[in-house]
């Protein structure tokens, strides 16, 4: 074909470092999907064409049978390694899952952003982005709580926006178990916070209160709600299953919806009750973390079956995996994508039909009927190396 023969000329005269054969490329970002070959070099892509056959390549990777994808994004996990056990060594599982940019979820306040940047996001052969927790959890107990949390208001913006190439935002924990009483207080807080430095709040939800409504009125375009498809008393539904007039208008204006599955947060009958509302979830995420890697959450192949089972295409999946949280990052040309130029961050991964059993947080159990398996993983040009 003309466009893939014009494609292969920019790559011409390089030996490739990667050559991906036979696979069905796959980027929902501008709606290719087609046989193709991929070649890698200089932590690029090179060139995609119907057949690279005759092309030098110091590895050749055959793809029969499988797509060949932007590598994963997953929005809400936890690498920093807390004192609650939160933090996930992220290569040895991008190595299996696919996954080639990590976004911790506010698993660190601004005091330890030094440490995130050192010793999680710069050793790492992922990519590793981070939301600053709104306070770092050393408050002295004599202290009044919200006045505790206003006075790291200074130090946690100038932070972020200080660390802008890894740091994207504030996370807070919105819910009655998070914050106890203090928990709109708190999104007080947080929401100016986010107006004063502009960068977005990523907000979990999980207990009321606060309300639905009251969470929802303070989010602004570009925020994330992260947990949209909890069964708690704070989520997305009413009372009678269908999504709550307050989610609507807040994703009207532009407030977005993350999975953040995790170990209490993702329950398949809310899923498809906000699916049957015709409410899809802007980006599928893990919120994976060491206690749930054995489940429920095992990994982002995983939760993508999920959202499978419940009827989104692959496809849509994808699209939600990729270009959909790179764009919320926005730190990267051409991350999401895998296009001519882009950074060399792919996922080979394979659809499986069988009987495959998938669980929920809550423990509830369905059969599923495919399954995404993550075959090989490649971020900046190289193989992820458990
Ligand atoms: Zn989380």
């Amino acid at each position: 074909m003309a466009a893939a023969g014009a494609a292969w000329a920019q790559g011409q005269g390089t030996r490739l470092e990667i050559l991906i054969r036979n696979g069905t490329v796959c980027d929902p970002a501008r709606g290719f999907k087609r046989k193709a070959d991929v070649g890698i070099s200089g932590g690029r892509v090179v060139a995609i064409a119907d057949d690279l056959q005759r092309a030098d390549s110091r590895e050749t990777i055959d793809a029969k049978g499988l797509y060949v994808t932007p590598g994963l994004v997953d929005l809400h996990t936890h690498c920093y390694h807390d004192a609650t056990g939160l933090g996930t060594e992220a290569d040895p599982i991008a190595a299996r899952s696919g996954v080639t940019t990590w976004v911790d979820a506010g698993s660190f306040g601004w005091n330890q952003a030094r440490g995130f940047r050192r010793f999680i996001s710069e050793p790492a052969q992922v990519r590793i982005y981070g939301f600053v927790y709104l306070y770092p959890d050393n408050r002295n107990p004599d202290m009044d709580p919200v006045k505790y949390v206003r006075s790291m208001m200074r130090q946690t913006g100038e932070t972020v926006t200080g660390n802008r190439d890894i740091l994207l935002g504030v996370k807070l924990q919105v819910g009655s178990n998070m914050n106890g009483r203090y928990s709109l207080d708190f999104l007080k807080i947080a929401r100016e916070l986010c107006d004063t430095y502009k960068f977005p709040l990523m907000a979990h939800i999980s207990f009321a209160p606060p309300t639905t409504e009251q969470v929802m009125e303070l989010m602004r375009p570009g925020d994330i709600v992260t947990h949209c498809y909890n069964t708690h008393t704070l989520g997305i539904l009413d009372g009678n299953g269908k999504v709550h007039p307050s989610v609507r208008a807040a994703r009207e204006r532009g407030v977005l919806f993350d999975v953040g599955h995790g170990l209490g947060s993702f329950n398949f009958e809310a899923a498809r009750k906000a699916l049957a509302d015709g409410f899809v979830c802007d980006t599928v995420s893990t919120d994976i973390y060491p206690l749930n890697t054995a489940g429920p959450v095992f990994d982002m192949p995983t939760t993508m079956s999920k959202m499978m089972h419940l009827g989104m295409s692959f496809d849509d999946v994808l699209k939600r995996v990729t270009i959909a949280p790179a764009k919320i990052i926005n730190r990267l040309d051409g991350m999401g994508t895998l296009n001519l130029g882009s950074p060399a961050d792919v996922a080979i991964l394979g659809i499986e039909d069988g009987e495959f059993p998938l669980v929920d947080s809550q423990r509830n159990r369905v059969t599923a009927k495919q399954r995404v398996v993550s075959k090989v993983t490649i971020c900046k040009g190289r193989r992820v190396t458990a």
